[in-house]
């Protein structure tokens, strides 16, 4: 198969032929129609991300056809169109038994613990108690940009905020997470405001929900504004990028016992940044991460992009061959792109 390769961290990753994977017992072989770019990757080839062992296929957000199934699945068959949440849980251990698969103590996740969905064929393990069959209607690169950044922000919003319809909802940073969030948001009745350095990504927001918007270039007290819009401040608030300024003023610009969700990662130098603890206690503020979505929560967000709530293709950027997607891997510490990247032809 072709696949996007490295055998270092920060060096040129090549497209390379490997060897075809089998898929485990439990397992099943993807043929990928469809593989997302994420800041995630950019991590993980910056050597940021602790669980990946070199050499090294990158790419987690997928969607494509089953090419080949291990004896011991019985949910999924050779043709089915699935998609897959990028943790995947064992099923076994007590946090998948509590239905809590995004934090499974030995989570599969391509891309990072294993080898990833930059290449034509993808194998991953626990396929029972992970794969998502894709509605009719739903085609391979929308499918495959719901993997981390779609379905991190529903339950971000939905499950771990539990977000009201008339509640403010500051979202700090305009990528893929946070417009991500802002529609999701908007879908549930609140009023989300978006917050980002750049006027385009401020504007697009505007299309998806966003009732307000803030440019952090434009105004020094970003928390200060946005308590002046709420009348007293968010009563959810998320850091979609992940920086310590982008954390600090998420928690800062709550209201009292609101509530805080990390989504954007905080890794290498940003790993343990500034939080306005005596706030936290005094306004019993509340203080979340985020990580993935179990793949039965799935079936809500599905619906709601079924019912056309939720329209996920509109945060796609551009559509890309794997040949380009390195260059588009390693400047994406800079990129400026409006909508994801997502490689649908290898
Ligand atoms: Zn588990
Ligand atoms: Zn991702």
């Amino acid at each position: 198969m072709k696949a996007m390769y490295y055998d270092a961290f920060e060096k040129t990753p090549e497209i390379r032929t490997l060897p075809d994977p089998s898929p485990s017992e439990n397992g099943v072989v993807i043929k990928v129609e469809a593989t997302g770019l994420c800041r995630s990757d950019w991590h993980g080839w910056m050597g940021h991300d602790p669980d990946i062992r070199l050499p090294h296929v990158p790419g987690h957000e997928l969607a494509g056809t089953i090419a080949a199934a291990g004896r011991g699945v019985v949910r999924y068959k050779v043709g089915d169109r699935v998609t897959v949440p990028f943790v995947s849980g064992c099923g076994r251990c007590g946090e998948c038994r509590s239905g809590n698969q995004q934090v499974c103590e030995a989570q599969f996740q391509p891309g990072f613990t294993h080898w990833g969905s930059f290449a034509e064929y993808v194998a991953l393990d626990f396929a029972d108690q992970n794969l998502v069959h894709l509605p009719e209607s739903m085609d391979f690169a929308t499918a495959a940009s719901l993997g981390c950044r779609f379905a991190t922000s529903f339950r971000a919003i939905a499950d771990q905020a539990r977000v009201e319809g008339g509640e403010w909802v500051a979202v700090h940073g305009c990528g893929g997470v946070g417009l991500s969030a802002i529609m999701i948001a908007a879908a549930l009745g609140a009023n989300p405001i978006a917050i980002d350095i750049s006027e385009e990504k401020l504007a697009f927001a505007r299309t998806l929900g966003a009732v307000a918007a803030i440019n952090t270039r434009q105004t020094d007290d970003v928390a200060g504004a946005v308590r002046e819009i709420t009348g007293g401040g968010a009563h959810v608030s998320i850091d979609a990028l992940g920086s310590p300024a982008t954390c600090f003023n998420s928690i800062r610009n709550l209201r009292r016992r609101g509530r805080h969700v990390q989504v954007g990662l905080m890794l290498a130098e940003h790993a343990t940044p500034e939080i306005p603890m005596a706030q936290v206690i005094g306004h019993e503020l509340e203080i979340y991460g985020s990580h993935g979505m179990q793949a039965w929560r799935y079936d809500a967000m599905l619906a709601m992009i079924v019912a056309g709530k939720l329209d996920p293709k509109r945060l796609i950027g551009r559509e890309i061959s794997l040949d380009e997607a390195v260059p588009a891997l390693t400047a994406m510490d800079s990129a400026t792109d409006l909508g994801i990247s997502v490689i649908t032809r290898f």
